[in-house]
């Protein structure tokens, strides 16, 4: 069900605080679960409706740039960190090594150029929620050496295969800003196959 603005809940951030608008919460009728074989009450349905706020802290800047085409990963520039250089996609905003704050970069480049399928799984059946095309062709995406993590994603569009070179989609049209606005393709892919909202 789509909801109308006046039934949703809004939050902006004003002189340094959350002021949240709208509505969170809103009540529905549980029903009760009879037993049809001998018409006894067996427990109740529960609903809930609640709109959960999820703060992004140093992440922020991540999801802020998919919607501008541009993929962000962290890279540890400590000199006294045994594994400074090391890059960390997704994103981390502490090097796991030494704890420093780690510094934002972007990688869109890198991923042009590098991007390849380390492994994949087609998946037929979703959870709940789902909005992604099934079957899901989620990809483990392997970077060059910097990189030294494998960030988790779905294909879009084409056949998974080991070793396939693939490069980055964004919903830079109408960004979500969570996760949903990158995506990955096969390498010479054209741009008028992408879905609906995303570009190169
Ligand atoms: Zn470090």
């Amino acid at each position: 069900m789509v909801k109308k603005d006046n039934e949703k809940g809004f939050v902006d951030i004003v002189n340094g605080r959350y002021k949240p608008r709208g509505l969170f919460h809103i009540p529905e009728a549980n029903q009760p679960i009879f037993n049809k074989d001998t018409g006894k009450l067996a427990g109740v349905t529960n609903p809930r409706d609640m709109t959960y706020i999820h703060t992004y802290g140093s992440e922020a800047i991540f999801f802020e740039s998919l919607g501008k085409g541009k993929l962000m990963a962290s890279r540890c520039d400590n000199d006294k960190c045994d594994t400074k250089g090391s890059i960390y996609e997704p994103f981390r905003i502490f090097c796991p090594d030494c704890l420093r704050r780690a510094t934002p970069i972007d990688i869109s480049d890198k991923a042009r150029k590098t991007a390849t399928i380390h492994s994949f799984i087609v998946t037929h059946r979703s959870g709940a929620f789902n909005t992604l095309p099934i079957p899901i062709k989620f990809i483990n995406v392997e970077f060059d050496e910097e990189v030294v993590t494998i960030l988790m994603s779905v294909l879009a569009l084409g056949e998974p295969e080991i070793g396939k070179k693939i490069v980055p989609i964004f919903r830079t049209k109408t960004p979500t800003y969570t996760i949903m606005d990158l995506m990955f393709v096969l390498e010479g892919t054209s741009e008028s196959e992408l879905p609906e909202g995303f570009t190169f």
